[in-house]
């Protein structure tokens, strides 16, 4: 019995040893604080969830097949989000295609514009689903590092030519996870120009969109004149919308890009469950309230992480967007692993390490704000424990 290469090559799961870890705990009773994933801890708005329910209920017809494309009812949905928010003329038909969430766009964008052997470039550290749908295609992943003195922008210029010639996809996320770090239009200009220099396209993850505090507003790349020539962004109702186990997100973009997307999934899946994207209509259309909340909740978190940090000697500049906050180990600790390990071990409480998203991210871990605020001062209180004790 063979084993395909491209899932013997996968890299090792770097969360497998504190899983383990995180098994053993649990079965000898511990009780566990997880810090480490980045899923929101407050339900699904009820207003989204009543939808649903009568939705289900009531139309039948979403029982069947959903379109493969998605229904055009969330379609013109969907523009009509990224016209009021991004200011965007995304045709509802040619340019825009539901996605089972953006995990599943990621996973299969590389498919449709990556030939074998082709290069793709794939930040790091990072959400490892790019570099996933890079060998998933048969593609050579090249890794762009994200430094903190580059403020965990990707410097295109350290780009070997030999590699930017067989280069044909550069995946994107800023907001960023697992940095916290942020771009504006002007870093999203520059990646454009070079987009289109290279012959490159671009897929921009905008997954924190709106998970942004102190009046930071996220663009699109798709606001760059010239975008739409070369570039697809994903957004996705998880984080915006407490929805992550509703899978449901959408591509948007180049014309020729999304079709050959549509193509990918019109031979692997159908589109998300009908009654969900209706259900989703509803959210889409009343968002504001539910994101404001949101942005409240996560800012005050936020700012207790950090003030625990500064209080330990652990300063770390206040992260303007996404669910986590980004620091390095204490330099007591020989590797981002070890620290998670220890930390674990002695009290129960799990961080991720910096190097499960890429060897960049060796030296450093994040704390996400996915936690509900007693659980989150208690593991603090803890963090807070481990580091005083590991000090003396
Ligand atoms: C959470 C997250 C997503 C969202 O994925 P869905 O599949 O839409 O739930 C996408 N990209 C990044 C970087 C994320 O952290």
């Amino acid at each position: 019995m063979q084993i395909a290469d491209r899932i013997t090559s996968m890299p090792k799961y770097l969360f497998a040893e504190i899983d383990r870890l995180k098994w053993e705990a649990r079965a000898k009773g511990v009780d566990l604080i997880n810090l480490g994933v980045g899923d929101p801890d407050v339900p699904t708005p009820d207003f989204i969830v009543n939808a649903m329910v009568d939705i289900v209920k009531n139309q039948p017809a979403t029982h069947q097949y959903p379109e493969y494309d998605g229904d055009p009812a969330f379609r013109r949905s969907a523009a009509a989000y990224l016209k009021k928010r991004f200011s965007l003329d995304v045709h509802p038909d040619k340019e825009l295609v539901a996605l089972i969430g953006s995990k599943e766009g990621i996973a299969h964008f590389a498919l449709a514009v990556a030939n074998p052997g082709d290069v793709v470039l794939v930040p790091d550290p990072a959400y490892p689903v790019y570099y996933m749908s890079a060998v998933l295609a048969g593609a050579e992943p090249y890794l762009m590092p994200l430094l903190e003195e580059n403020d965990y922008l990707p410097d295109f210029a350290a780009i070997p030519a030999h590699i930017l010639r067989r280069a044909r996809l550069m995946y994107l996320n800023y907001p960023n996870n697992p940095t916290a770090a942020v771009a504006d239009l002007s870093f999203f200009a520059k990646a454009v120009a070079f987009a289109k220099e290279h012959n490159i396209v671009i897929c921009h993850d905008n997954a924190y969109a709106e998970i942004t505090f102190d009046g930071f507003v996220a663009p699109s790349i798709l606001e760059i004149p010239g975008a739409e020539d070369c570039c697809i962004e994903l957004y996705s109702l998880s984080k915006p919308l407490n929805m992550t186990g509703w899978r449901i997100a959408f591509a948007y973009g180049q014309e020729k890009l999304i079709a050959a997307l549509r193509k990918v999934k019109t031979a692997t899946d159908s589109g998300p469950f009908t009654a969900i994207q209706f259900a989703a209509i509803e959210g889409l259309a009343n968002p504001d309230a539910t994101i404001a909340g949101m942005r409240d909740i996560y800012t005050a978190r936020r700012d207790r992480v950090i003030a625990l940090l500064k209080s330990l000697g652990l300063p770390c500049a206040s992260p303007r967007a996404s669910l986590y906050v980004w620091l390095r180990v204490p330099e007591q600790f020989p590797s981002s692993q070890a620290f998670s390990m220890a930390l674990l071990a002695s009290q129960g409480v799990i961080v991720s390490p910096g190097v499960g998203f890429g060897q960049y991210g060796e030296g450093y871990f994040r704390i996400s704000l996915t936690t509900p605020d007693h659980r989150l001062d208690e593991g603090l209180e803890r963090l807070r424990n481990f580091l005083l004790e590991s000090k003396s």
